[in-house]
C-alpha cells in the first residue's frame, strides 16, 4: 500500500506534467496562454505510437518487476491510479493552477471527498446558505448525523463568514457564482480570513469554470468542479474533480480517493480529455450570448429581475469584474417571470426549440429550468424565498446556438404569458 501510494503520487505530480515527449519534439515556446494550455496542457503524445490523443487504458492492473518494485511508470492498480485518468487529473490540475487533482465519478463525489478529507466528528464548517442543492443535502442529511456541524451563512458579506467561525471550524465552503441564484463570493477576502484563522477554504467553481475564474489564484486551497457541466460541455459524461493547491493537500485527497474507491472510469476520462479542449471557445460564445439574451430580458415587460454578472444591474458587478477574467461571466443566468409559478410553468410548456427543458447545464444545447417547480421543488417555499428562489424563478444555461434564435424563441413564449 505504501509503495502503491508513493508510486501514485509520483505519477500525477505537477513536475511530471511535462510537455516534451521525445527527442524529435522541438519543445514549446515559453509562456503560452490559457487558451493554448486548455488544448495542450498536461498532454503528451503516446511515446509508443505518436497517437495525438491519450490512449484509453482499460486494464485494472499493471505488472510488477518484483514484489516491491513497479515498472517505474507509477501504476499498480486502477483504483489507485489509471494512466488515462491520471492524464486528465494532471490536465485539470494544470488548468486550475493546482499542484494535483483527483477525478471522480460526479461533482457530488468530489464534494463528499473534500468533506471526508478535511472534517471529522466534532468539526465545524462555515458554508454558503446558497449552495448547490445536493451540497446542502449531503451536509444536512449525511454529515450532520455523524456529528459534523455546518453553519449556513450569507457569503455575499465576508464579515458574515468570519462571524460564523468557531474554535472547531476546519473548513470554509464557498460557491461562486452560486447555483441557481448567480451570487458571487469575494474569494480573496474570504481566503484572507481563512488564512488568518488557520482554516482551509474550498470553493465550488462549477458555474465559473477555470476559463472565467480560478479560485486557487484567489487564495483558495481547494477547488471543486462538477465536470458534468462545462468541462464536458456536451451532455455526454458525468464527472467531478477536486483540485489541491499544495502537495500536502493533494496527498490527503489522493489517499481519501484511494480509500473510498471514488474514481472515474477511463472511458469517461478519455471523453473529458477531448471535450474540455473546446471549453475556451464555448465559454466565449456562451458569455457573449448570455450577455445579449440578458440585455433583451431586462427590456421585456414580462420579466421582473435578471441576474447575470455581466449586467450593470448585478448587485456585485464590481466584484464580478475584479474576480472574473477578460470580461467573461459564463453562460449561466436567471430571471423572474411576472406571474409566479403559474407563469413559469406556462413558459416551460410553451417555449420552443432551440431551448430545451431539462435539469443539466453547461452544455452546447441551451437549457431552461423553472427552479421552484423543478430543481428546487422539494425545498420548503419559505427556505426557497429566503435565498431568492422566487416562484417565477427561471434559470437559463446558454448554449452555443445563434443568440438571436434563442432571443426570438424567448420573446415569443414570454409574449404569450
Ligand atoms: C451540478 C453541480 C454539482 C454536482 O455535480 P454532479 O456532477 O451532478 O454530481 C455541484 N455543484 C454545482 C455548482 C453544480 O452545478
Amino acid at each position: 500500500m505504501m509503495l502503491a501510494s508513493r508510486a501514485c503520487a509520483k505519477a500525477v505530480s505537477r513536475q511530471n506534467c511535462v510537455r516534451a515527449f521525445s527527442t524529435a519534439d522541438k519543445g514549446w515556446i515559453p509562456n503560452v496562454s490559457l487558451d493554448t494550455d486548455i488544448v495542450h496542457g498536461g498532454i503528451v503524445p503516446c511515446e509508443k505510437t505518436g497517437a495525438i490523443l491519450t490512449p484509453v487504458y482499460l486494464s485494472t492492473t499493471f505488472v510488477q518487476e518484483s514484489v516491491d518494485k513497479y515498472l517505474d511508470k507509477g501504476f499498480s492498480y486502477s483504483r489507485t491510479n489509471n494512466p488515462t485518468v491520471s492524464v486528465l487529473e494532471q490536465k485539470v490540475a494544470h488548468i486550475e493552477n493546482g499542484h494535483g487533482s483527483i477525478c471522480v465519478g460526479t461533482g457530488m463525489s468530489a464534494t463528499a471527498a473534500c468533506i471526508n478529507a478535511f472534517m471529522k466528528t466534532g468539526d465545524h464548517c462555515v458554508i454558503t446558505n446558497c449552495s448547490y442543492g445536493g451540497t446542502n443535502r449531503i451536509c444536512r442529511e449525511q454529515f450532520q448525523p455523524f456529528g459534523m456541524e455546518f453553519s449556513f451563512v450569507d457569503f455575499t458579506d465576508p464579515a458574515n463568514v468570519e462571524a460564523a467561525i468557531q474554535p472547531n471550524t476546519t473548513l470554509i465552503f464557498s460557491e461562486s457564482p452560486t447555483n441557481p441564484t448567480i451570487t458571487l463570493a469575494d474569494l480573496d477576502a474570504i481566503s484572507e480570513i481563512a488564512k488568518r484563522r488557520g482554516i482551509l477554504h474550498v470553493c465550488d467553481s462549477t458555474f465559473a469554470t477555470p476559463y472565467v475564474m480560478r479560485p486557487l489564484d484567489h487564495g483558495v486551497d481547494l477547488t471543486i468542479q462538477s465536470l458534468t457541466k462545462y468541462y464536458d460541455g456536451h451532455n455526454m459524461g458525468v464527472g467531478g474533480a477536486l483540485i489541491a493547491k499544495t502537495p500536502e493537500l493533494y496527498e490527503r485527497i489522493k489517499l481519501v480517493q484511494n480509500m473510498h474507491g471514488s474514481i472515474m472510469s477511463p472511458m469517461t476520462a478519455y471523453m473529458m480529455l477531448q471535450s474540455m479542449k473546446t471549453m475556451g471557445l464555448r465559454i466565449r460564445q456562451q458569455s457573449s450570448s448570455a450577455m445579449k439574451i440578458c440585455t433583451f430580458l431586462e427590456s421585456h415587460p414580462k420579466v421582473e429581475r435578471v441576474r447575470y454578472p455581466g449586467l450593470a444591474s448585478h448587485p456585485q458587478k464590481e466584484l464580478a469584474d475584479r474576480q472574473h477574467r477578460d470580461n467573461l461571466h459564463g453562460g449561466m443566468a436567471m430571471f423572474d417571470v411576472v406571474g409566479g409559478d403559474q407563469a413559469a410553468i406556462k413558459l416551460m410548456d410553451t417555449i420552443k426549440r432551440p431551448w430545451t427543458l431539462c435539469e443539466n447545464l453547461g452544455a452546447t444545447e441551451s437549457i431552461i429550468t423553472a427552479c421552484a417547480v423543478m430543481t428546487h421543488a422539494n425545498m420548503l417555499r419559505e427556505d426557497r424565498m429566503k435565498v431568492g428562489i422566487t416562484d417565477g424563478f427561471i434559470r437559463i444555461s446558454v448554449g452555443i446556438e445563434d443568440p438571436d434564435d434563442l432571443i426570438r424563441s424567448l420573446d415569443e413564449a414570454l409574449n404569450q404569458l
